[in-house]
């Protein structure tokens, strides 16, 4: 019989854990022809979500759960998982119920037809206010038209992958992790599915504008050099213009003498063009920035306890 495992990357969410495994086991237990297993990343939650896991792990003999040492983001959190997982495919899922579990069952008969990605494509949100909206509508097809892959638009993290998936996705060690990204440069045969998030069971997103910002600016960079290419065209040009711009001026100062006033041409070009460069500077500063920490080869991720048992001797790098 095959295995499933649930992976479920959870921070501060003692408010709903304990409801999260009820929900799931309603679920699966209808489903017989596969073993299920829970893997719960306790991702540095400073409430009592460990303990929670503790007490469903010595309940049920079919959950797992590692705790990191310290709160990783839930992009770590996952890797984490993926690398502690050895089942022949995997439910990723938000601890919150925002995630229906009763979509399981639906995902599971792609996955028998062969599917090895089976993606859950969110419809709508509607408590998202219009300008997130908006704004993520352009991020993806700015994203879109800069990498060379198709990205999934709209698609969450809420998707059962085949093994040969996670086999994959466990050679990504790059610490500043665009996981969305990753799922799609993988490739593999990939299922759609629609469906309709609900809203959070209880406790607080931990999501805000700044965050979607980084996650944004991750995406970009870690996916494609076109920023940079941009830059250099850009570069080009501009010299290239000033530098016909001050033949001109020559030949003009030779024929007709001095411009004196010119004062403000002369502030617009200078504001503009260090504008630019400032600009340009950011993007060479992000590329190097992600340079930097990659450079450092430092693990991912450390483990302070698994399945009752403290972690001594670090294993997955
Ligand atoms: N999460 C995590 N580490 C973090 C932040 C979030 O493991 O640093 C988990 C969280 O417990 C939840 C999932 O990631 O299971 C999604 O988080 P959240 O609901 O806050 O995000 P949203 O649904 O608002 O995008
Ligand atoms: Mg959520």
């Amino acid at each position: 019989m095959k295995t499933i495992t649930i992976l479920v990357p959870c921070y501060n969410e003692e408010a709903v854990l304990k409801k999260f495994y009820e929900r799931v086991q309603s679920v699966i237990s209808n489903i017989k022809e596969y073993n299920f297993q829970y893997l719960f990343v306790n991702d540095g939650s400073t409430d009592s979500t460990l303990n929670i896991m503790r007490d469903l792990q010595s309940a049920d003999s079919n959950v797992h759960y590692i705790a990191l040492s310290r709160n990783f983001g839930k992009e770590t959190a996952l890797i984490a998982g993926f690398d502690h997982i050895d089942s022949d495919a995997v439910v990723v899922m938000d601890s919150d119920l925002q995630h229906p579990p009763e979509m399981i069952p639906e995902m599971i008969s792609w996955w028998q037809k062969g599917y090895k990605d089976i993606c859950t494509k969110r419809i709508s949100r509607d408590d998202e206010p219009p300008f997130k909206k908006f704004a993520s509508k352009l991020y993806y097809v700015i994203l879109q038209e800069m990498t060379s892959f198709s990205i999934q638009v709209n698609v969450g993290d809420f998707r059962l992958l085949d093994r040969q998936c996670i086999e994959a996705l466990k050679l990504f060690r790059e610490s500043q992790r665009y996981t969305k990204g990753m799922f799609s440069w993988i490739g593999f045969e990939k299922k759609e599915i629609p469906y309709q998030p609900e809203s959070r069971a209880a406790g607080q997103s931990k999501w805000n504008y700044f965050k979607l910002v980084n996650l944004a600016i991750e995406g970009i960079t870690s996916f494609t050099i076109l920023p940079l290419r941009i830059a250099s065209l850009l570069g080009c040009i501009l010299a290239l213009t000033a530098m016909l711009y001050m033949l001109f001026v020559i030949v003009q100062t030779f024929l007709y003498g001095g411009d004196v006033p010119g004062y403000p041409s002369l502030i617009c070009t200078i504001l503009f063009i260090g504008g630019v460069q400032i600009f340009f500077l950011g993007i060479i500063g992000e590329y190097l920035g992600r340079i930097f920490n990659e450079s450092k080869h430092r693990p991912l991720y450390l483990l302070k306890e698994r399945d009752g048992k403290p972690v001594i001797k670090q294993e997955f790098h």
